[in-house]
């Protein structure tokens, strides 16, 4: 059971190798990608957020 709708990640690793790839496409048509990851205690995994809170991604510098 799930608490939440998002994706559920089972590493802060795995969301971010999840994150550059989705942010990457989705940057590509012009929208607006995820570009942060944190730690959903209901579901006891990793999710993906808009919200840049912790650092910027280096792949969206320049
Ligand atoms: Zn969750």
């Amino acid at each position: 059971m799930s608490e939440c709708s998002k994706i559920p990640y089972a590493s802060r690793w795995i969301a971010l190798v999840a994150m550059r790839a989705i942010a990457r496409s989705r940057v590509t048509r012009g929208l607006t990608g995820p570009r942060g990851t944190y730690f959903c205690t209901p579901c006891r995994c990793w999710h993906l957020t808009s919200k840049a809170r912790l650092q910027t991604p280096p792949w969206l510098n320049g």
